[in-house]
């Protein structure tokens, strides 16, 4: 432990500042430390702010994880809250600061400052953005004035179909709204791919949300008898009682910028694996920063709260010292978000990335198991897409939705993820099981087996993208009556059970693509061809991810 007594600054004392601050006390008993923030609080649970505004976390204590008090006593760590810093002097180590109750203001000195300022929610130049019925959700103050607002409405618009707006959504459901969702893009929760947003979309819709997607707002306008109208680019207009803005926010980098800081590409504050800025006493951690995407290794902001905790741990740990193996690893983006009893979640990298990137070959496999083995009460599908690299199995992302066991399954991925892990090892993942948690093979090692197989040429897979333009034979294996409800245009219905009876009604002059309703019954079908030297492909997912893709942007 280093024993020189330094004097740390913090600015910010949310997630990445009292994460940073924590752990540094916790290796240097010696040091001052000191946090800065503008707000009233430090270390609330920002992420229970939707359902304190739902009213499912009824006590707004509930939401402070530590106060103050705490942090003084237990810590010996100096809080200072509606205390900006509004400039930082780099040549003299020092920060300016404001007291927002009495407007003094004083110098700081440090040894080492660390940025954790977070990110501000983007706002367009919009006529009328700055009405009062508009909100954003960053913080309790602004949860307090949704609430309060909330008393007197009926009827509310959400802006953008991210993980806050489909949050707000359902807490706003919940508490008797009548609820309009815009979302400019062609599908809710941009981070997925669009074909697994369709059942969230679906969701919303089903629960009474009016849904506009693929639709921008261009003002926002009083009404005279109160209450606001929305109006859209597609001519459109909403009347409603309260808007909620939550398209998204960017790096507080005010600070930084105006110090010399470095930022990269993308906006966000510049730092090493350290979290170390171009100024060596300077550390930046959080919503605020730019860090490698792990997958593509896009530089990017992230705005979540595990990165942003672990970042300011390994700030702290670099400022005091003595673990220069602690470094931040980079981000995958493992998200999860609860919506009318759906479950959603993503790690690593989405296909639309992949392409974006453009530098890595990748192969995906879409599959839909049960949360647990059908014979035991309950089971609901999950649905899956796995990404991988179709040179060596690496696994690069994974996406799932369902009622029940997402979180599990995207978490054991993003480990895999972490360890570089490929579809072969998902293959011999071995997973806790009895009857109501999951099956003897889990829906992890599923993902893996079916695209292991693709890779050693067993189930050879055929892409959607290319179902028009293809000249192969397309089989439906199922039954005659699952065929009649609904199937690919110029399908021939050759069931599983009739096909060693049928083989000569299939072609062997030409690639043959099989479809059954999730993918199994095609993967049995394929293998029996594949032996009888037809040339077979299988369209993953079967005609459950179909109606994904045929009804989503794709
Ligand atoms: C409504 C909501 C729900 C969320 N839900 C989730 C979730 O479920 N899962 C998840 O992973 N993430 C979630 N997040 C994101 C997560 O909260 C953030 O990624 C995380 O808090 C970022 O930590 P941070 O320390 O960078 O910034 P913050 O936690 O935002 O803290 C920044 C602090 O810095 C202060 N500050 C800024 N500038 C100054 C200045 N000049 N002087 C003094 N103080 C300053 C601010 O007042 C603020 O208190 C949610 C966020 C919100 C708003």
């Amino acid at each position: 432990m280093n024993k020189t007594t330094r004097r740390i600054l913090i600015v910010g004392g949310v997630a990445g500042g009292a994460s940073c601050a924590a752990r540094a006390r916790r290796l240097c008993e010696k040091c001052e430390i000191v946090i800065f923030d503008r707000g009233p609080h430090v270390s609330f649970a920002n992420c229970g702010l939707p359902y304190f505004v739902g009213e499912v976390i009824q006590q707004e204590e509930k939401l402070l994880v530590a106060s103050p008090a705490l942090f003084s006593d237990r810590f010996n760590i100096g809080v200072h809250t509606e205390t900006e810093v509004l400039s930082i002097d780099r040549d003299n180590k020092s920060i300016l600061v404001r007291d927002l109750n009495s407007g003094e203001e004083r110098t700081e000195h440090y040894d080492a400052l660390v940025l954790s300022p977070g990110a501000r929610a983007i706002r367009p130049p919009l006529p009328g953005i700055d009405l009062p019925g508009i909100h954003v959700l960053r913080n309790i103050p602004d949860s307090q004035r949704i609430r309060a607002a909330l008393k007197h409405a009926k009827r509310a618009v959400i802006v953008g179909g991210g993980f806050i707006g489909l949050e707000m959504a359902e807490n706003l459901s919940g508490l008797g709204l009548n609820l309009t969702l815009i979302e400019k893009t062609a599908q809710v929760m941009p981070p997925l791919d669009p074909e697994m947003t369709v059942p969230i979309a679906d969701r919303l819709i089903a629960e009474g949300v009016d849904l506009r997607l693929g639709v921008g707002v261009t003002a926002f306008a009083e009404m005279p008898q109160g209450g606001l109208t929305v109006t859209l680019d597609n001519g459109d207009s909403v009347e409603t009682d309260i808007v909620i803005l939550a398209i998204g926010v960017q790096p507080e980098t005010s600070l930084a910028v105006a110090a010399g800081i470095e930022l990269g590409e993308r906006g966000g504050i510049k730092v090493d694996a350290s979290m170390r800025t171009n100024d060596r006493a300077i550390w930046a951690v959080g919503d605020a920063v730019e860090v490698n995407d792990l997958i593509t290794g896009v530089s990017q902001p992230i705005p979540l709260a595990g990165p942003a905790n672990r970042q300011g741990r390994i700030a702290a740990t670099s400022i005091i010292g003595g673990h220069p193996e602690l470094q931040f690893r980079g981000v995958q983006a493992t998200a999860i978000c609860g919506v009318f009893g759906l479950t959603v979640a993503s790690t690593g990298a989405s296909e639309k990335s992949l392409i974006r990137c453009g530098n890595l070959a990748y192969e995906k496999v879409y599959l839909h198991p049960g949360s647990h083995v059908s014979y035991f009460p309950g089971a609901t599908p999950i649905h899956i897409k796995l990404l991988f690299s179709s040179d060596d199995g690496r696994i690069l992302g994974a996406q799932a939705l369902g009622e029940n066991g997402v979180a599990r399954r995207i978490d054991v991925l993003s480990m895999a993820i972490q360890m570089g892990a490929t579809v072969y090892d998902l293959e011999e993942s071995e997973l806790c099981y009895a009857p109501q948690f999951g099956a003897a093979k889990d829906p992890v090692n599923f993902a893996g087996m079916i695209a292991a197989n693709h890779l050693r040429g067993d189930l050879p897979l055929a892409h959607w993208e290319d179902i028009a333009d293809t000249q192969a034979k397309i089989i439906d294996v199922r039954s005659p009556a699952e065929y009649e409800r609904r199937h690919l245009p110029g399908a021939l219905n050759i069931p599983l059970e009739s096909i060693r009876q049928r083989l000569s009604d299939i072609p062997s002059d030409q690639e043959v693509w099989l479809i059954c309703e999730v993918g199994q019954r095609a993967y049995y079908a394929t293998r029996l061809l594949m032996q009888n030297g037809y040339k077979v492909r299988v369209l993953s997912g079967g005609m459950k991810s179909w109606d994904f893709i045929s009804r989503s942007a794709l």
